[in-house]
């Protein structure tokens, strides 16, 4: 069968992989936005120790963060060894030690029927510092050994190798989705038409832009993110763990003393791309107060991306009311690169009609829908 993927994000790039790998016709079209989230985001696989509630949510992001040892381990032995993944494990600080307790409490009720959390360890300040040296004195913290790190781009780069190799196609172009008089759908990208079995469309924030031609008012928001990067020099950062401080700032280490501090959460701003002063004080504030030894840190860079989110903070995946050979996934948010991978999956087995593992009429498209 023929498949069609707009959108060659952390989403695209995953369905892309999965069906590829299943010996399918894949055609995966991008027009390589620059505020793409997966590119910016650097990236936490720690859902469990959150105080959100949602069960909906939490059942993605915990088969999410479940799938990825595998996932990464069948693309080592495809010879992708960059998938920028490393399970570091997370470090949670407070400075109130009862908090603290509190989550360990959460985090071993949530052990039970998730053992891919590892150990929970309660850590005093001065093992706190000996995990992380730059971090402020006298934090004291909850450390997740089966936490991990991974780089958006790296990721959806190994992912959309792995597809090529199994005879997937990409396009870089600007795709758009057209109905005929008979309802037959094709995309446009440039002057040329493709036609598919299925059109996958993973889009991102961008998604509503894509579905208004079929008079679709699709629901999702962009919400702006900045990053920092710095660089510490002659430090071996590569197994630092996460970082999760009070509030709602985080520090990821990479090897060769890379630091990423994340991120900003600018909402109603559209798609503004520009990296901001605001943006970058905020960052670099809250990042200096969290850890002081940053401070001769070099500042390499500060990316732009934008988190789609549909309404409730809940995604979406399914078949187009009234189109079905149109699949769509979509409002990622804040934990597109926990749970992107998994969802993949289970849209590529939607595209090839077989039963998936997780309750979808939890995510119904028509939530998105106006
Ligand atoms: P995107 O990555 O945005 O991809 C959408 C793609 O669609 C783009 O490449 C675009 O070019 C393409 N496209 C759109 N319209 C068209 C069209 N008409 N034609 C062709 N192509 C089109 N998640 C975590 O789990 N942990 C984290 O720590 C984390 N940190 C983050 C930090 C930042 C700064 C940001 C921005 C996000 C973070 N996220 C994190 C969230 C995660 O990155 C996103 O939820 C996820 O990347 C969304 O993936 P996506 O594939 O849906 O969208």
């Amino acid at each position: 069968k023929n498949h069609i993927i707009i959108g060659a994000g952390i989403l695209g790039a995953s369905t892309a992989y999965k069906l590829a790998q299943e010996g399918e016709n894949v055609t995966i079209i991008d027009r390589q936005e620059p505020g793409q989230a997966t590119q910016a985001a650097a990236g936490i696989i720690c859902p469990w120790i959150s105080q959100r509630r949602n069960k909906a949510w939490y059942a993605l992001v915990k088969a999410g963060a479940a799938y990825y040892p595998k996932l990464i381990q069948d693309l080592e032995k495809e010879g992708e060894s960059d998938t920028g993944y490393a399970q570091v494990g997370a470090l949670s600080l407070h400075s109130d030690g009862k908090k603290l307790d509190e989550m360990v409490k959460r985090a071993e009720k949530r052990k039970l029927d998730a053992p891919e959390i590892g150990e929970i360890t309660r850590l005093s300040a001065l093992e706190v510092q000996e995990l992380f040296p730059p971090i402020a004195e006298g934090l004291e913290g909850v450390h997740v050994s089966g936490a991990a790190r991974v780089d958006g781009a790296a990721l959806k780069d190994a992912l959309l190798r792995s597809a090529k190799r199994n005879g997937a196609t990409i396009i870089y172009g600007d795709a758009s989705i057209q109905i005929d008089d008979q309802g037959k759908s094709s995309i446009l990208v440039d002057q040329t038409r493709y036609h598919a079995d299925s059109i996958i469309v993973t889009a991102g924030a961008w998604a509503d832009t894509l579905l208004a031609p079929l008079n679709i008012q699709f629901n999702v928001k962009a919400q702006k993110a900045q990053i920092v990067h710095l660089e510490l020099q002659d430090q071996e950062t590569s197994e630092w763990p996460v970082i999760m401080p009070q509030g709602d700032q985080y520090l990821l280490s990479f090897p060769d003393g890379q630091i990423v501090a994340g991120a900003t959460h600018e909402d109603e701003v559209g798609f503004d791309e520009r990296v901001t002063a605001s943006g970058t004080l905020e960052l670099l504030s809250k990042a200096l107060t969290h850890a002081p030894g940053l401070s001769d840190a070099s500042v390499k860079t500060v990316k732009v991306g934008f988190r789609p989110f549909t309404p409730n903070f809940l995604p979406v995946i399914g078949r187009l009311p009234g189109h079905p050979e149109i699949l769509l996934a979509n409002g990622l948010g804040a934990s597109g690169l926990t749970m992107g991978p998994y969802i993949g999956s289970e849209l590529a087995k939607m595209a090839l009609v077989q039963d998936s593992s997780i309750d979808l009429s939890l995510y119904e498209i028509s939530q998105a829908i106006e």
